[in-house]
Parts: structure tokens; sequence; C-alpha cells
């Protein structure tokens, strides 16, 4: 009894914590959390207090059995040790009177002696017994019913408190109660719109393309372009695997899961050319040229093809600007697409001289005086990908 007292409180215990742990659920909603924790607060305290009522009781219990055991049992156990002793000695006494020997008149009558005090202390001994049977019975009768009549007191002022204390959230139900109904209307009002707009929606056709997002280097959450791609691996195998790519930070990266670390294809798209890509059987491939590697990648359609290579050069074109809006700084000027003008001859207006002077440092780093593929002394024109300087016939044909 008093072990499972004690399972029962932990129990009651773990129950709590389950209510606890379904508020934590719902830690965005003010309502749920906030009557799981008050249901689960209020709870805890009256378990508090039964924890301390149970504890109270099996000491007093324990207690008690304890001077039960130590006195009555005690008593008890002398008196039926007595009453044992004197019936070994009757019987002793019987066999000793059976034997005597009929002829030896001394030996019968000390027997008969012998036997009628063995039998006077026997009888005697069995009285005690039986009275101390029947006292330490009523003994422990009284002394559990007494155990049992103040837990059923203190049981009975717990639930009482108990109840008092739950009902002071009587107002906080009523609440509660009108918000459900209110909530349950809602939803079915909510569900009913769903339904209908659903329904609307599923008489148009569904064979149209998924939107293609638009590229938006002012995103809030700094993805200015995402979308699903093929992307053919760049191992021996060359298999295509769809991932989900964006454009983030001025880097290409893509994502087997959701929740994965995105893999950085390009790390600064300022590095980086983008063109369609005819070379493959595939249809809507492009591909993404940086000086380390080319990545082939293919979109689903023709339109998100030209999507994503104009987010690319997009992207490009924003990191730039960003540069030059940070730095003001001319060496960053030259360019918003990787195949550009150094300032001279089709150039960007506007900041003509300070192009010049762009042209000039960037003429004035050894081997950028001559076109890097036929030797063209003072080329204007630069691949930033390959980071050459090209007269305007080379760039031509490399662009
Ligand atoms: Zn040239």
């Amino acid at each position: 009894m008093l072990e499972a007292g004690r399972v029962y409180c932990q129990t009651s215990k773990s129950f709590v914590n389950g209510l606890r742990e379904l508020g934590h659920q719902w830690s965005t909603d003010n309502m749920m959390e906030d009557c799981l924790d008050k249901f689960s607060k209020k709870l805890s305290v009256i378990l508090d207090a039964q924890g301390e009522v149970i504890e109270t009781i099996q000491k007093s219990v324990r207690t008690k059995l304890q001077t039960f055991v130590k006195e009555d049992v005690r008593r008890f156990k002398d008196v039926r040790k007595e009453f044992e002793r004197s019936s070994e000695t009757l019987e002793g006494a019987l066999a000793r009177n059976a034997q005597a020997p009929r002829g030896k008149q001394h030996e019968v009558e000390e027997a008969t002696n012998a036997l009628v005090n063995a039998r006077k202390a026997f009888r005697s001994g069995s009285l005690d017994y039986v009275l101390e049977i029947n006292v330490i019975e009523a003994k422990k009768k009284a002394d559990i019913l007494l155990a049992m009549l103040s837990l059923m007191e203190t049981q009975a002022q717990f639930f009482q408190q108990g109840h008092q204390s739950l009902s002071e959230l009587d107002q906080y139900c009523q609440k509660l109660s009108e918000e459900h109904t209110q909530f349950v209307l809602n939803s079915a009002r909510e569900k009913r719109d769903m339904e209908q707009r659903h329904a609307a929606i599923k008489k148009k056709d569904m064979s149209y393309d998924d939107s293609v997002l638009d590229f938006n280097s002012d995103a809030a959450n700094g993805i200015a372009m995402e979308g699903y791609l093929y992307k053919r691996a760049s191992n021996a195998f060359k298999t295509w695997s769809r991932r989900w790519f964006s454009i983030q930070k001025n880097q290409l990266v893509y994502q087997k899961k959701f929740k994965d670390q995105p893999t950085v294809v390009v790390e600064d798209l300022r590095l980086c050319t983008v063109k369609p890509s005819s070379e493959n059987e595939r249809r809507f491939c492009f591909e993404v040229v940086s000086p380390s590697k080319c990545c082939l990648l293919q979109a689903d359609s023709d339109r998100e093809q030209q999507a994503w290579i104009s987010a690319v050069q997009n992207s490009i074109a924003s990191a730039f600007q960003e540069r030059r809006e940070d730095t003001h700084s001319p060496r960053q000027r030259c360019s918003s697409v990787s195949m550009s003008s150094l300032g001279g001859g089709g150039g960007i207006g506007e900041q003509e001289s300070e192009g010049c002077k762009a042209l000039e440092e960037i003429q004035a780093i050894p081997g950028n005086k001559q076109c890097c593929d036929c030797g063209e002394p003072g080329p204007d024109w630069a691949s930033i990908n390959l980071g050459i300087t090209l007269c305007i016939v080379c760039s031509g044909i490399h662009r």
C-alpha cells in the first residue's frame, strides 16, 4: 500500500509533465499554451500537496506498525512461547505416565502428580495464549482503523482543497469554452470558404507550368531566386539529379533536402558567366562557368531556362553594383556582365573619365598591355571569369 502510494504520486506527476510538454508544442499559439500552462501548473501544485499528504500518512502508518510489531507482537510471541513450552511439558508428562510400570507404586504416583501439574500449567498457558490472540487481533484492528480514519480525513481534506483550488479556474474555463465555440464556428466557416475556392480552382486548367520566380535582389530572406533544377554530376557517371537551387549572397547553392546545409556551386557569382548549352542531348540546359569549374544545369522548360539565365546574369550585375556602392573603387567599376568594356569604346558612358582611370590601372598590371589572344596592344575589353584583357575583336569571339 505504501509503495503503491509512491508510484501513484510519481505517475500523476508524469501525467502533468505530459500536459506541460503538450503545451510546449503550441509555443506560438497563445490560447493553447496559456490553457495547458494554467492547467498543468494548477495540477502540479495540487499534486505536490498530495505528495505531502501521502508522505505524512505513510510516516504515521509506519510508526504505528513499528510500535505494534516492537511491543504488542513481541509480548504476544512471549506468551505463545510459554504456551508451547507447557504443551511440550504436558506431552513429556503423558509419555512418562504411560511408561510407568504397573507394579512400581512409587513411580506411578510420581508420574501421576507430574501429569496433573503439567496439565494445570498447560491449561493456564492455553488460556493466556487465547486471551493474547484476542487482545492482539483487537489491537491490530483498532490501530489499522485509526490509521485508515486519519487517512480518510486527510484525503477528504485534500480533495476539498483541490476542488477549491481548481474552482479558481472556473471563470477562465468559461472564457475558454466561449473561445472554443467561437473557434469551431470560425474554422467551419474557413473550411467552407476553402472548399469553395478549392472547387473553383480545380475547374480551371491544371496543366499550366509552375510559376517561375523572378529574380529579386531585395528579397527579405536574402534568396534572390530559387527553384528546382537538374544538375549533371561532375564525376564520370554524369548522372542527373534534381536539386533545390538558390541564389543567395552572390552565391549559387543547392540543397538535396530542405534542412540540408546548402552546397555551394559558385562561391562568387562575379567570377562566373552563364550561357545556354545546346551541346547536351537534353533540352533547357545551361552552363554556369566559373574559373574552377563548369556546372551543367537543366530547367523544366524553356521559360524556366530563360528565367534562370537572366537571374544569374542579374545577380552578377547586382553583385558588381553592390561593390560599387560599397567601396566607390574604380577598379570594381568595369563590368556589369562578365564580358565587359573597360571604359573605352563600348563602355559605360556616364563614368567615362573614371572608367579611363580604371582602364589605365588595369593595363598597368604586367601582362595586360596586349590582347591575351592576338597580342594587339591596348586592349580595352576583359573577360572577368578568365581574368584576361582582350581586344574588341577577340572579346566578340569570346562572347
Ligand atoms: Zn585580340
